[in-house]
């Protein structure tokens, strides 16, 4: 998924190739291939221009290394800076003490955002974690049979009641019986909408302001690219959230989505989904990616 950009910051190192040392002349050439690479892989423009801007200022302050050449000094700064715009290491899920551990996820409709609850949950209980899976989403009686088909499929219990609820009631209730039934964790899968809207983020306040979860997770398609980060800055402002869940990095994603979450929000993705399977769902290495970005 990120091959066309591996490749094009492949040119940007050939700029380089055969220097002495990195200059303030020779090293535009390297930063416009780096930005085009970033602009073709779908990253948000602004989030591109921050990049460059701090990479640019490493690369011309960078003292002389022997032995190392510039083209691999350079690769080095710009490795570092893709790590520090995704988060230097993984960020696992809060554990709450004492339990259960509240998880609320959010996100647009079609995003993943139910698939990727039960993708937590089975995740969840290969770590010897038991979670119930809570369905608010009462817009959408598709969605509840959803959550139950797929809590059925990993045996991970589900919390609903039906769609004549109020969903800050279901997910209040939903944690009372978490609590009921001793399991550690509770996933509240919430409504979605096609678009960023009003009710949807009042409703996901107000859900949050009720059972208070330990996680806020928004749920971003990858497939969104430039737009994940207007979403992601939508929800954090008007919500708050403290991760992500990254979906569909197997399509055919430029993978760009996955440089503006942290960026815009200061929020790390924590997981990435790689498929339709409910087994689809990895936890997300950024020092790992940069690796396979820069080659
Ligand atoms: P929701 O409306 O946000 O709850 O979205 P759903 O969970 O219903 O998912 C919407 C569609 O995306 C379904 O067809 C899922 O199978 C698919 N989907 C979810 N996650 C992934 C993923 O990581 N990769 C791929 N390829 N498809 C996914």
């Amino acid at each position: 998924m990120f091959d066309a950009l591996a490749e094009r910051l492949e040119s940007a190192w050939k700029t380089l190739r055969g220097q002495d040392k990195i200059t303030e002349t020779n090293i535009q050439e390297a930063l416009r291939e780096v930005r085009r690479a970033l602009l073709e892989a779908d990253v948000n423009l602004q989030v591109a221009k921050d990049f460059i801007e701090t990479v640019r200022q490493r690369a011309i302050g960078a003292e002389v290394i022997a032995g190392v050449r510039p083209d691999q000094q350079f690769i080095k700064i710009v490795y570092d800076a893709l790590v520090e715009i995704m988060g230097e290491s993984y960020s696992p899920l809060a554990q709450a003490d004492p339990s259960p551990t509240i998880i609320l996820m959010a996100g647009l409709q079609g995003t993943g955002k139910t698939t990727a609850a039960a993708k937590l949950a089975l995740h969840l209980r290969k770590e010897n974690r038991r979670a119930l899976l809570v369905a608010t989403d009462v817009y959408r009686p598709a969605a509840i049979d959803q959550l139950v088909t797929l809590g059925k499929q990993i045996d991970v219990p589900v919390f609903e009641l039906g769609t004549e609820a109020n969903p800050v009631e279901i997910a209040q209730r939903g944690v009372a019986h978490a609590k009921a039934l001793g399991v550690d964790t509770v996933i509240i899968d919430t409504a979605g909408r096609l678009q960023i809207d009003t009710e949807m983020m009042a409703e996901l306040a107000a859900i949050k302001d009720a059972v208070q979860p330990h996680e806020t997770l928004l749920v971003v398609d990858a497939m969104t690219g430039q737009e994940a980060a207007n979403l992601t800055r939508a929800f954090h402002e008007q919500v708050g959230i403290t991760g992500a869940i990254l979906t569909k990095l197997d399509g055919d994603t430029r993978g760009g989505a996955a440089l503006s979450v942290r960026q815009v929000s200061g929020q790390p993705i924590k997981f990435i989904g790689v498929g339709e399977k409910v087994e689809a769902l990895q936890p997300f290495y950024p020092d790992r990616l940069a690796s396979r970005i820069l080659g």
